[in-house]
């Protein structure tokens, strides 16, 4: 029987896998390959190296125990699978990212040369990358415009299951292990993803554009995970959509991923620099006293309960909600005047979704130097946005301890509106490290330098 060699990346699943199919055609049997890349691997951060581990190790149950994983360089080590296989085509799914893509060129290349083809086949979005553009064939620079022409895309229905027979007798590691540091993390897997997408097309998805911004409840998919790692694709949720005001909204969250992986692929560059030029000069504060800032940030005691709830939650669970996402990245830009690839970079360290096009682009569209069409003069407002998305202070009182005898949205100044309680019982809590107000003016100031 002939052989090819399926190569998965972040496409985890069998179901709907274009690649997969045409690997498994013609009656070939299918090495399914995964590479654990030390460059991604020892990247990756505990909780998505955890994540990851798991979804595997679904995958190679529901491959009935055949996946082979090999640790080492995708150009070493993919040829020398396809060889011991006998394989003339390695099939995988497209990359956009700018590792992957310059990763593929070199594994095309050194399969070439022993006579062998990578195809690629699929992608991870539901509209290619390259797709939607401006009338010049350029590139969309905010996300309003993206989004009208983005639906007018026609996206295939998702295809179904293939009947693979995976091969056997290829030399392959044990899966790999790995812990997160989060205190609890989303099951794994293609079935997790499914399960998660049934309970929320069936009791979230009509809400959605209502409660999408409560940081208290359980408003949003919590899908992103498994959209991260392919365990669903993006063309299978928006197969289940209505056409309910809470599923348009929804659909157009999806877009946005899809926005800010077009921006990444025709902007690489912008994976560590300001898409807008203009910005890149724009000072930031260095040096101890920024770095204790940092720190306060990063372990959630800066004295501003919203952004504190925050952060505590996304080294609690490898998750933030993506207002709270919002809010942190601007005080730590705004108020706290630390450059975005600082924040960033955290945030990849502990994110179980954690993904370089949707982080990269969400930072620089709340820093202003990227995608955002009000750019920096959205300064977001720590108080107003508690009490606004966690109207009764319920977040808040849930990841900080120290304020949960307070009562109401109170909790959001606990100092001013705490009832006496907080100053009396949890002085442990810190005041806040900096003037919202004044720092705001700085932030204001050193963009109009700059402007002018
Ligand atoms: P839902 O609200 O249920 O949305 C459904 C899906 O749409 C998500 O799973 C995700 O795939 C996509 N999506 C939703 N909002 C956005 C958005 N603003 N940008 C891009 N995609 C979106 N998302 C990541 O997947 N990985 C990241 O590393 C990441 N970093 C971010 C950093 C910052 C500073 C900001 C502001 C946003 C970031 N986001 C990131 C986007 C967003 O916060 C998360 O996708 C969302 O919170 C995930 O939760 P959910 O699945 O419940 O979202």
């Amino acid at each position: 029987m002939d052989r090819s060699v399926l190569w998965f990346r972040r496409d985890l699943r069998l179901a709907d896998h274009p690649a997969l199919a045409s690997a498994a055609a013609g009656d070939r049997s299918v090495v399914g390959l995964f590479v654990l890349d030390p460059r991604l691997w020892d990247t990756a951060g505990d909780n998505r190296r955890a994540f990851l581990a798991g979804c595997l190790d679904e995958l190679n149950r529901a491959m009935g125990g055949w996946l082979v994983v090999r640790t080492g360089r995708p150009e070493d080590v993919v040829p020398a699978v396809a060889a011991e296989a006998d394989a003339d085509e390695v099939w995988a799914t497209k990359d956009f990212g700018p590792y992957g893509q310059r990763r593929d060129a070199a594994v095309a290349e050194a399969l070439e040369q022993a006579g062998r083809r990578l195809r690629l086949e699929g992608t991870p979005y539901a509209v290619e990358p390259g797709t939607v553009h401006t009338k010049d064939g350029g590139l969309y620079r905010v996300f309003t415009p993206f989004y009208r022409a983005w639906k007018q895309v026609d996206v295939a229905p998702p295809g179904g299951e293939v009947d693979v027979s995976w091969a056997r007798g290829i030399d392959r590691e044990e899966l790999p292990e790995a812990t997160g540091t989060a205190q609890t993390l989303p099951a794994p897997g293609e079935q997790a993803a499914h399960d998660r997408l049934d309970a929320f097309l069936a009791e979230g998805v009509d809400d959605y554009d209502e409660r999408r911004n409560l940081v208290a409840v359980d408003g949003t998919s919590r899908l992103s995970p498994y959209v991260k790692w392919g365990c669903v694709h993006p063309r299978q949720v928006l197969d289940r959509l209505g056409d309910t005001k809470g599923a348009e909204s929804f659909r157009s969250e999806i877009a946005w991923r899809e926005f800010y992986a077009e921006v990444l692929w025709r902007e690489p560059e912008s994976r560590s620099r300001a898409l807008n030029e203009k910005m890149r000069a724009m000072p930031v504060d260095t040096g101890a006293e920024a770095d204790e800032r940092f720190a306060a940030w990063c372990e959630g005691r800066t004295g501003f309960p919203v952004v504190d709830a925050a952060m505590r939650q996304l080294v609690s669970e490898g998750w933030m909600h993506n207002r709270m996402r919002m809010v942190v990245a601007s005080f730590l830009v705004k108020d706290l005047h630390i450059d975005w690839t600082r924040g960033a970079r955290f945030f990849m360290e502990h994110l179980v979704d954690g993904d370089l096009a949707s982080n990269q682009h969400g930072w620089q569209w709340v820093a202003g130097t990227g995608t955002d069409a009000a750019p920096y003069f959205r300064i977001f407002n720590p108080w107003s946005q508690g009490e606004k998305f966690d109207p009764d202070g319920e977040y808040v009182r849930r990841w900080v301890p120290e304020l949960a005898d307070v009562a109401g949205s109170g909790v959001h100044e606990p100092r001013e509106r705490g009832g006496g309680l907080f100053a009396a019982d949890r002085g442990d809590y810190p005041d806040p490290i900096v003037d919202h107000k004044t720092e705001r003016e700085e932030s204001l100031a050193r963009y109009q330098a700059l402007s002018s």
